[in-house]
């Protein structure tokens, strides 16, 4: 979906934004003098930073025990939008093991994670070893340059399992002595994934074909769609940062009552303002179309609830989607 309407970031704003990202970058620079840790030296245990809640449970599952984890995002919290804060320094400083998504997903980052790497840090993007032909190219044509390759491939299960195989080898590289351990989790968590992409499958292919349209928020259901033979759209492009405009709603409104879809899903990390506005839409061309429910697009559900870890989150889209469109 194109956006019509990008947004115009005051002059301000964007200054406030570069001197925090340069203040930042002078500190991390510092901090690297007193203590390059490139190999892990001490006797505890790995101390892994990773950015999004999908990325940390990869960690966790693989790492197990012998690492210690923390993640920069939590539920709810946008990955598009997201700036360093204080804490982060912290963690980012101190961390053995940095794991981030990569593909431009973490859209502010980016230069301090460059930075990191420059400096020898182990600094890895889960999406770096999966085979270019697999990644599919942004048709957000306005933002092109920004995001060459669509960034949301946790939701091609098949993929993820690449990320998880990254995750393996770069604990091994920095905990030789855990080898066993992680070959172990990371073989345990890549069947039950295996297994649970063949369900996925069967739980879309069981909706009407007429009815399989995902309809959300913003574009990043398009692995998902393309792994599992759904039709997706959404308002916004695949990153959250441009607007959506008037028309994109127009547009996306009389899709909806031409193919008279019965549900449109809101997602945990972006604005529900914008499907609502669809919503009423329709409604004024007498079509009544519901929100299907609430999805976990770019973030997981809270710690300690099921759908706090990726499988969980994928089976409740996955049971959201079917019971919306059934
Ligand atoms: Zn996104």
């Amino acid at each position: 979906m194109k956006n019509k309407f990008l947004e115009i970031k005051s002059p301000i704003k964007a200054m406030r934004g570069l001197a925090s990202i340069s203040v930042f970058l002078v500190l991390l620079s510092l901090l690297a003098c007193q203590q390059e840790k490139q190999v892990k030296t001490d006797n505890g245990p790995l101390d892994v930073v990773a950015t999004t809640g999908m990325i940390k449970d990869i960690a966790k599952v693989v790492g197990g025990d012998r690492i210690k984890l923390e993640s920069l995002m939590g539920p709810g919290v946008d990955p598009h939008l997201y700036k360093a804060t204080q804490g982060d320094l912290g963690k980012l400083t101190k961390a053995d093991v940095i794991l981030y998504n990569g593909l431009h997903l973490e859209g502010k980052l980016v230069e301090i994670f460059e930075k990191l790497a420059e400096q020898g840090r182990a600094v890895y993007a889960v999406t770096e070893h999966i085979d270019k032909s697999r990644l599919l190219a942004s048709e957000d044509v306005e933002n092109k340059d920004a995001y060459p390759s669509d960034p949301h491939i946790w939701f091609d299960i098949s993929l993820w399992m690449e990320a998880v195989e990254t995750v393996r080898v770069a604990l091994i590289k920095h905990d030789e002595a855990g080898r066993e351990t992680y070959n172990k989790n990371a073989g345990a968590y890549i069947q039950e994934l295996a297994a649970l992409h063949e369900k996925v499958k069967a739980d879309i292919a069981s909706i009407p074909e007429g009815q399989r349209v995902l309809v959300t928020s913003h574009d990043a259901f398009r692995y998902f769609g393309n792994a599992y033979g759904i039709e997706v759209r959404g308002l916004q492009g695949i990153s959250t940062v441009a607007e959506f405009g008037l028309k994109d709603v127009s547009d996306l409104v009389s899709f909806i009552a031409q193919r008279k879809l019965r549900s449109v899903f809101v997602e945990s990390s972006v604005s529900d303002k914008s499907l609502r506005a669809v919503v009423e839409g329709c409604k004024a061309r007498n079509h009544n179309v519901s929100i299907g429910g609430t999805l976990y697009s770019d973030a997981m559900g809270e710690e300690g609830t099921p759908e706090g870890t990726y499988i969980g989150m994928i089976k409740h889209n996955v049971n959201k989607i079917v019971a919306g469109l059934k």
